[in-house]
């Protein structure tokens, strides 16, 4: 097996759709062109995620011609695991109970002067008695406190630069990250930044709408002593509106194109021309293609009724 990965970490929630369809294929072509080995790792903590979904996203990817090595790793199988990482950090002081509310996060996170959905540390500092107050606030709510990370910087708010192998330069605030949500289950940021350092991920290809969030996992990768990926964030894939892509936009999936002619090759054909490729009807030929280019940052936009004519539209 090789020591360094890349990964492709979806959850299964569904089935896969182009944008999906295309964001894997990219992260896999990155690994092999970079001499990794490729893990998939199934991001199954969320309620909505459901055993046929695993089984149906795992063979689309198969039917595109992707290999990867070991075991799929599954979250909802590690659980223990983040419980031992969330205890370490906890007794390390480095953690604190927020007891916002969703409407009073809303209300804080949208505030003027603040950049745009970050948390200004509202509950970090609090007094015995407003904790018991927060308590007893959420108390009948069902949900206890949410668990956050004590960001410490010089000059609050801090923020992180990094180099994105697509975006370039990018600097980001970093605010007191959730890491385990006021219902139970750990924060998306943490099992995957988690996951990630522990498997040997030296590489996260992803979807640019996760560059802004991107400092915030740095920050936790260097508490959880991790080293830093390189990042490569990857163009989005929009419908005609000019809206992330979604099912409800018709025949997106390899399944309900199937009903419309389309093979796995003409799939992949079509996702390589929406990165500039020629004719490339193999994951290799894609790899291939995807070599020494530069895809940029720019959103391919789609609009799924056409692909209901079938294969031969990529070609016209
Ligand atoms: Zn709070």
């Amino acid at each position: 097996m090789a020591s360094v990965f890349g990964r492709y970490a979806p959850s299964p929630t569904g089935d896969l759709h182009l944008g999906n369809l295309r964001t894997a294929l990219l992260a896999w072509a990155y690994a092999k062109n970079s001499g990794r080995g490729f893990l998939i790792r199934m991001e199954d903590l969320d309620e909505r995620s459901r055993p046929e979904f695993v089984t149906s996203q795992l063979k689309d990817l198969e039917a595109l011609g992707l290999t990867w090595e070991g075991e799929v790793i599954f979250q909802s199988h590690r659980i223990d695991e983040y419980e031992a990482a969330f205890e370490h950090l906890s007794s390390r002081g480095l953690l604190y109970e927020c007891y916002c509310t969703r409407r009073e996060l809303a209300a804080i996170t949208s505030a003027p002067h603040r950049p745009p959905g970050s948390y200004p540390g509202t509950c970090r500092d609090l007094s015995c008695e407003e904790r018991e107050a927060g308590r007893a606030k959420l108390a009948g709510t069902g949900r206890g406190p949410a668990l956050r990370l004590r960001v410490e910087g010089e000059n609050a708010p801090l923020h992180i630069a990094l180099v994105d192998a697509i975006c370039g330069e990018f600097t980001g605030i970093v605010d007191d990250l959730v890491l385990r949500r006021g219902d139970g289950p750990f924060s998306y940021n943490f099992v995957s930044v988690y996951d990630d350092g522990v498997t040997g991920v030296s590489q996260v290809v992803r979807g640019n709408d996760l560059l802004p969030s991107t400092p915030r996992q740095i920050y936790l990768q260097e508490c959880l002593a991790m080293s830093r990926p390189e990042y490569v964030h990857v163009p989005m894939v929009m419908n005609a509106e000019g809206v992330r892509l979604a099912k409800r936009d018709g025949a997106v999936t390899m399944k309900e194109l199937a009903a419309y002619s389309w093979t796995s090759a003409d799939i992949i054909e079509l996702l390589g021309r929406s990165l500039g490729f020629g004719s490339v009807r193999s994951a290799q030929e894609f790899a291939a293609a995807l070599a020494g280019e530069n895809v940029g940052s720019k959103p391919w936009l789609i609009d799924p009724k056409e692909l209901e004519l079938g294969p031969a539209c990529i070609r016209e």
